[in-house]
């Protein structure tokens, strides 16, 4: 069967790769795709927000199975058009989409179902939100309701923070229209992990827990960004409370989407906060596989990535085998200087193939590119995140930095600290 995944990150590159190991898996296109993706897909030259050429090309083709990546096209309907020309679609529709997409709508399903989250509310006039603001004081949290690239929240632990947070969105207009509402939220403390989970709507079947690294510099200092590491298993973490997040979170947001007529289909990923008594809560849901979370989950997964696609699709999620390896996998992004903010874009990469001959590292490309003279150069904020594999996490984290240090490009960051807290046992 041939597949269309659209996309052109390292999550794109990392759910490439897992389709390339599937058994009924034939030809593998990728719209736009990158220079990595290049390598076990054929890229399209097509945006991810051109529906109309995306499922013209899918018809052309003939493709069995679209595979969606990124949220903004999500929440535009991309789902729903691919379903709308009868191609079979992995993804979630539009109105289900919204669990992402709005965090107002997110925020209100959770309080209507009684599922655990911060305290919050909303508001779409400036004078309210302020008088609310000062009403509660801080430390606080405000967020933008509509999609801003990971931008429009503030963990303020002042109030002159949290009112010029407000101010911006609601009246400078720094998000545009996805800051004309807004929520504000109690502050939650306690440590953040990820669940993903596959969904056909009623059944849930979790991936393995992984964390992520928002903050540019070490010790999660700085600006917050896409994500600059990732690492899975968590064996600091209680299985208890993942299993209890699974079970208090996850499933009953799922049966609370087939409940308001939105069921969802596709990946459905809880953002969550482990409060220091053990209670999980949740921060947010994403409606796809996280960027860089999936660069440590799929290479863990045994089983065949197409066949669990397709049982999503078909309703069928219950029946497949879905089997994950024990080992440990520790991803360390390597970013373009001056990113979260602006930075520069083709500067020559090397050491690639130095860093994989190893066989305990591997490369997912997120912002690359081939230059005239068909160098391999940089073309995004985060460029590559050099995954490692091992028995646990120490000998994985040590394959990616070792791998990472044989990699090189003018002004490349990286933090050192990725999947550090993992290496202390659990109490
Ligand atoms: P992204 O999709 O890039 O993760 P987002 O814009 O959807 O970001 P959130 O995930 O809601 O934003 O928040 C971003 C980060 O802010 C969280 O990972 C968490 O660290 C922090 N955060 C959000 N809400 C709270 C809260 N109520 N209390 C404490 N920290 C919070």
């Amino acid at each position: 069967m041939d597949i269309l995944v659209v996309g052109g990150g390292g999550r794109e590159h990392a759910i490439c790769a897992s389709l390339a190991r599937s058994q009924r898996a034939g030809k593998i296109y990728c719209a736009p795709g990158n220079a990595g993706i290049a390598q076990v897909a054929e890229c399209v030259d097509i945006g991810v927000f051109d529906f109309d050429k995306l499922t013209a090309f899918a018809l052309e083709k003939g493709i069995g199975l679209a595979v969606i990546g990124p949220d903004d096209p999500l929440a535009g309907g991309i789902v729903d058009a691919f379903e709308a020309k009868s191609i079979p679609v992995f993804g979630p529709r539009a109105n289900a989409a919204e669990i992402e997409g709005s965090k107002a709508f997110m925020k209100d399903l959770l309080k209507k179902y009684s599922i655990p989250t911060a305290a919050y509310e909303t508001f779409d006039d400036y004078e309210t939100a302020l008088a609310y603001l000062r009403r509660q004081g801080a430390p606080i949290v405000v967020k933008t309701d509509g999609l801003a690239a990971g931008k429009g929240v503030t963990v303020a632990q002042t109030l002159e923070e949290a009112e010029k947070a407000l101010h911006d969105a609601m009246v400078g207009g720094a998000f545009g229209t996805a800051g004309s509402t807004v929520v504000i939220e109690e502050f939650m403390t306690g440590e953040e992990m990820s669940i993903l989970a596959f969904v056909d709507g009623e059944t849930v079947r979790a991936m393995p827990a992984a964390q992520d690294h928002k903050p540019v510099y070490d010790g999660d200092k700085g600006p917050n960004t896409g994500g600059m590491g990732t690492y899975s298993p968590l064996p600091h973490i209680d299985p208890a409370i993942i299993e209890r997040a699974i079970e208090e979170i996850v499933k009953p947001t799922a049966r609370a989407m087939v409940s308001e007529g939105r069921p969802f289909t596709g990946v459905l990923f809880a953002g969550l906060m482990i409060e220091p008594d053990g209670t999980p809560r949740t921060v947010e849901f994403n409606a796809r596989f996280g960027d860089p979370e999936t660069q440590v989950v799929l290479p863990r997964l045994e089983s065949d990535l197409l066949e669990i696609f397709l049982a999503a699709v078909n309703g069928t999620l219950a029946d497949v085998e879905i089997r994950w390896s024990d080992e440990a996998a520790v991803c360390v992004v390597l970013a373009s200087e001056g990113y979260p903010a602006s930075y520069p874009k083709g500067r020559v990469i090397t050491g690639i193939a130095e860093a994989e001959a190893g066989g305990d590292a591997f490369v997912f490309h997120a912002g690359t590119a081939r230059n005239d003279a068909g160098e391999l150069v940089t073309a995004g904020g985060r460029v590559l995140g050099v995954v490692g594999r091992g028995a646990g996490i120490a000998e994985a984290r040590e394959a990616a930095y070792k791998a990472s240090e044989l990699i090189a490009f003018e002004g490349a960051h990286k933090r050192s600290d990725i999947a550090a807290k993992a290496l202390t046992p659990r109490q």
